[in-house]
């Protein structure tokens, strides 16, 4: 999935966890709801793509989600805030796996490598790199805006809404 979708749930979670500093809040939730994909970092190092490790592997499982919400835990001792982190870090590998294309992400890792999809993937996978540059990097983009933006939208305009009323 192109970067869209998750930060238009990171922006929806941001809004729904702080209403005084909701723009930071959704910022930051945006950023991790990213997260997982840090793991293209592996092609850099010739990680093939469906080792553990590879893109849409270890960093798009359960586990994962739950490393960083204990990671939030121990900084912040704020149990809203680790659930939030926990949800929105686990929403990625379950957006991707609506995705009609690449492996399939390593949801049970470390028990299995193994690489799941949703019985129906209405999200085209986006192309890696430089192909976001094409015709079907453009679709990809139009749906993610149609899917999405009503989640953008709301937080924007709750957000907005807040603002003047205090
Ligand atoms: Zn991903």
């Amino acid at each position: 999935m192109a970067s869209f979708g998750h930060i238009a749930v990171g922006m929806a979670a941001g809004r729904a966890f702080s209403r005084k500093r909701a723009f930071i809040s959704m910022f930051a939730f945006s950023a991790l709801s990213m997260l997982p994909d840090a793991d293209v970092i592996a092609f850099v190092f010739r990680i093939p793509y469906a080792n553990q490790f590879g893109h849409r592997g270890a960093s798009h499982s359960v586990v994962f989600a739950v490393l960083c919400g204990v990671i939030v835990w121990l900084l912040r001792r704020d149990r809203r805030l680790t659930m939030f982190t926990f949800v929105v870090v686990l929403t990625h590998p379950l957006l991707d796996m609506l995705t009609d294309g690449g492996l399939g992400c390593a949801l049970l890792w470390p028990v299995t490598s193994a690489r799941y999809f949703w019985p129906v993937q209405p999200i085209p996978v986006a192309p890696i790199g430089a192909g976001m540059l094409s015709a079907r990097g453009l679709m990809v983009v139009v749906t993610e805006l149609v899917l999405f933006s009503p989640l953008v939208i709301w937080a924007l305009l709750r957000s907005r809404a807040e603002k003047t009323e205090t």
